[in-house]
């Protein structure tokens, strides 16, 4: 029998994880449903990957090959999405992956992945994983889908966002929200509850880290404070530690870098998650490779180590240190001290980490929230919001965002002029007069930029606006009234008026951005 959602139309919440891929649906009676996927497991790996055969695979599929085939086996593109080839993300990445990345020749030098014969922008294999979901979503609903909300990481910046719903537009999916993962979150918490106070979300995924406080109040008011985040610090990152330590060992034992071997990389990477996953429940745990390696008389050579929960406590905790950095900063961005905080949500897979759970503890002075499922409710505030944007929606909600990054123009001297700084509200708009440096000159160009440095340059360039239609005029004399627009999923937008004539300009953008 089909599930009967509120909708005939239902709004898919989508969690689009970097590890993992989770997704729900409110039903008739107003309940939230999750989407099963295989085993009654309610999460998707965000794995896609292309077999010998050529014959695209996504999920449970691609994961389960992945030991076989790394090379053809893209994972965490998330962390690629709307990244330039040359970013340190990206050349940082390339020590960890298997599969190979490049500059885009599209003149925008982006990062594409080769898979097999095909080359494929991040965005592609987004929309391969939503594709996915919807899927497996519409089985089970035994309905088309064709609307979703889809979270984001709070740290995402404006190009990336764009990219998530560009993806979107591929599969004719109609993402018809962005909202950011923390906030999501709270509203799984909090939604059509009587709760009023001070909620801090901890947020650590598979490959992203994020912090929000958010102000709850009762009717359905979500207020976010301040946010902050890294979007390369997560799950893998523990993983890539535990790696670093076991393939240090075996060079000391061996003189052999396995490093240099992606099947060999491939089972020592399945292995540490393992291995890591088992140290959040027990003492001490078996880091174990039979046939690694050969040594030079051919002989074949194990990994066997004995690790404890201690030693990775020490391995990682710089990481953790680093997280608790960022929670600092967006207390004080949010004007309030921890004991100010009623409520701690710990959200992402690898917040089960005991020493993560302890480090919380002891800076709030209290145990967090047990009335949240770390790895689903990301996907269920998805879906809640999604039913509060129907018109005909029973549940009315007040919700106001941030942008987690300042976002401004570059001025003649380089420097960054910032027109919203980090933390301001979003909706939000803007407006500031400029004018010509020529005689007659028809158009005016703007570079704008997204991040906390002074200089311009150093900071995520979104775009370069081009207005186009002033008055002719001398130098200095025309007047331009530019406005800046954040809509509410912290995606920015230009308007400009030419105030001598009255006219609306035309703007363009010139580079990448919305
Ligand atoms: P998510 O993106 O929320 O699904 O989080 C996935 C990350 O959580 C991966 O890096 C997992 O290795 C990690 N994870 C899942 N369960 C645990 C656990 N029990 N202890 C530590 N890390 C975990």
């Amino acid at each position: 029998m089909a599930i009967r959602t509120y909708s005939d139309d239902p709004i898919l919440g989508i969690d689009l994880g970097t590890t993992n891929s989770c997704a729900a649906i409110i039903d008739e009676a107003g309940k939230v449903q999750l989407i099963p996927y295989k085993d009654g497991s309610f999460t998707i790996p965000s794995v896609y990957a292309v077999n010998d055969r050529g014959i695209e695979l996504i999920g449970q599929e691609a994961k389960r090959q992945w030991q076989l085939n790394p090379r053809n086996t893209i994972y965490a593109a998330k962390r690629l999405i709307g990244r330039s080839s040359t970013d340190e993300v990206v050349t940082a990445m390339k020590d960890t992956v298997a599969y190979r990345m490049m500059a885009d020749d599209n003149g925008d030098d982006d990062v594409i992945i080769e898979c097999a014969d095909r080359y494929c922008r991040p965005a592609d294999v987004s929309a391969q994983i939503l594709n996915k979901i919807r899927t497996v979503a519409s089985d089970y609903l035994q309905k088309p889908i064709h609307r979703a909300v889809v979270t984001v990481p709070a740290y995402f910046n404006d190009r990336q966002r764009q990219t998530v719903k560009d993806a979107g537009l591929q599969i004719d999916l109609d993402i018809v929200r962005i909202i950011n993962e923390p906030t999501s979150a709270a509203l799984a918490y909090g939604l059509n509850k009587s709760f009023n106070g001070n909620v801090l979300v901890y947020d650590m995924g598979g490959g992203t880290f994020d912090v929000s406080v958010i102000e709850v109040r009762e009717g359905n008011v979500f207020e976010v404070k301040a946010t902050g985040g890294d979007i390369f610090l997560g799950g893998l990152d523990f993983d890539n530690a535990l790696i670093r330590s076991v393939l240090c060992d075996f060079v000391e034992k061996h003189a052999i870098d396995l490093a240099e071997d992606p099947v060999a990389m491939q089972r020592i990477r399945d292995m540490a998650e393992r291995v890591k996953i088992d140290l959040s429940s027990r003492d001490s745990a078996m880091f174990n490779i039979p046939f690694v390696a050969l040594d030079a008389s051919g002989m074949p050579l194990n990994i066997e180590l004995n690790l404890t929960r201690d030693w990775l406590n020490e391995l990682v905790s710089p990481l953790i240190d680093h997280s608790l950095e960022i929670v600092e900063r967006v207390l004080t961005d949010s004007g309030l001290r921890p004991n100010e905080i009623d409520e701690v949500l710990l959200i992402g897979g690898q917040t089960r980490m005991p020493l993560i759970q302890e480090r919380i503890v002891k800076m709030f002075g209290r145990q967090p929230s047990k009335g949240i499922n770390p790895d689903e409710a990301v996907a269920i505030g998805a879906a809640l919001y999604g039913q509060t944007l129907e018109s005909d929606s029973p549940v009315k909600l007040q919700l106001l965002d941030v942008i987690p990054m300042g976002i401004g123009i570059e001025r003649a001297d380089g420097r960054m002029q910032v027109i919203f700084p980090r933390n301001s509200a979003t909706p939000n708009a803007k407006a500031m007069t400029a004018t010509t440096s020529r005689n007659n000159q028809e158009t005016l160009c703007m570079r704008i930029y997204q991040g906390e440095s002074p200089t311009a340059q150093e900071n995520e360039l979104l775009g370069e606006f081009l207005f186009s239609g002033i008055s002719p005029a001398p130098a200095g004399k025309a007047q331009v009234e530019l406005t800046f627009h954040i809509n509410i999923e912290g995606i920015l937008s230009m308007s400009a008026l030419d105030l001598s004539s009255g006219k609306r300009m035309e703007t363009s953008v010139k580079i990448k951005g919305s």
